[in-house]
């Protein structure tokens, strides 16, 4: 079939690739309909490796899709033949430890799409488990289904933090990630999120998606914003999205006596962590690696209109132009927030 295929470091190419794709009692076979440009295809693009990740051989690149179903495994129970679907892209072994104790996104053996070795899903159709393809709501569009796995991330990031109604929250960073942590904290009971970055454009896109102050940090500091709106007492729960080593030096100066920080970004190396400003607020620290158990409530929120993802859908490519594409992501527009590339019909 064929497939945008990353066959080693700034090298991609849109060809015929065969590929593995046995369909077992429990799979679906699913056609490609959209799939989204994550910072990390980008990244493997650009450096050929992702922290141990390292590509090594010819991998179709992507992980952020929806299609639909058009063949089903002999035991397959809840999908049907023309079901729109999403995909979540990290299958671990059912029988590990850490699938067992529900913590399967921690599974050192989860095959995760387009991180080496394991192909990613930029290609005509996928073999998927049918445990981890999750039926589209009527309402929702495959361009929404492709964003349930970035949102995914930010659902994890609001469930570590433990939220509850009313909180005030932080948002170190306005990419991808940060927006819908944000949009994932407003619909977990935050009655405000205060979302910083140095890219006004980007501020200015989520402020107008609810009750949502931006902080331009090259202008302002974000703990003096936090401080004024709340007395000196600073914000329940910050959420480190942004992997900038100086946001997360300064990531408990915001943050209330108390209060929960969740580090969410990842940053390139190493990075300062201020253990005393930690311990004289007794901050409860959380860190996330992907997400679980959470697709199926990402597209109930987005089903029911909580959520919005669309305005975060900016930028659209046709499959043909898949190289043109992530060339354009190297050095995306400041304005743009999610590419998607579209498969043809
Ligand atoms: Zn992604």
């Amino acid at each position: 079939m064929k497939a945008l295929v990353l066959e080693k470091v700034s090298l991609l190419s849109l060809r015929q690739i065969e590929l593995d794709e046995r369909l077992g009692p429990r799979d679906v076979r699913i056609k490609i309909h959209t799939v989204g440009i994550c910072g990390s295809d980008v990244e493997y693009y650009r450096h050929g490796r992702i922290g141990p990740f390292v590509v090594e051989q010819p991998m179709v690149v992507g992980h952020e899709a929806s299609g639909t179903v058009i063949e089903l495994g002999s035991q397959v129970k809840h999908l049907a033949v023309g079901d729109r679907v999403c995909m979540e892209p990290g299958v671990p072994d059912p029988h590990s430890m850490a699938a067992r104790l529900g913590m399967y996104n921690l599974d050192p053996s989860v095959r995760f799409w387009a991180t080496p070795p394991i192909h990613g899903c930029l290609r005509e159709t996928v073999v998927h488990p049918e445990e981890f393809t999750f039926k589209l709501p009527n309402n929702v569009s495959f361009a929404e289904g492709a964003m349930i796995e970035p949102l995914a991330i930010g659902m994890h990031a609001a469930t570590k933090a433990a939220l509850a109604p009313g909180d005030l929250a932080v948002v170190l960073g306005a990419g991808t990630i940060g927006a819908v942590t944000t949009l994932a904290a407003l619909a977990g009971g935050c009655s405000r999120v205060i979302v910083t970055d140095v890219k006004q454009s980007k501020l200015d896109l989520l402020a107008k998606l609810g009750p949502i102050t931006p902080v331009n940090v090259g202008k302002e500091r974000v703990a003096d914003v936090v401080a004024d709106m709340t007395g000196g007492w600073g914000a329940d729960v910050v959420f480190e999205c942004s992997g900038s080593p100086a946001a997360i030096a300064a990531v408990f100066e915001p943050l209330r006596p108390g209060g929960r920080v969740v580090l969410v970004g990842m940053p390139g190396g190493p990075s300062p962590l201020d253990i005393v400003a930690a311990q004289v607020k007794e901050a409860c620290i959380s860190t996330i690696f992907r997400y679980a158990h959470v697709f199926d409530r990402a597209l109930a929120l987005i089903g029911s209109g909580k959520i919005d993802v669309k305005p975060l859908i900016t930028d659209k490519f046709a499959f043909e132009d898949s190289i043109r594409a992530f060339e354009w992501a190297l050095d995306m527009p400041d304005s743009s927030v999610k590419a998607e590339i579209e498969m043809p019909v």
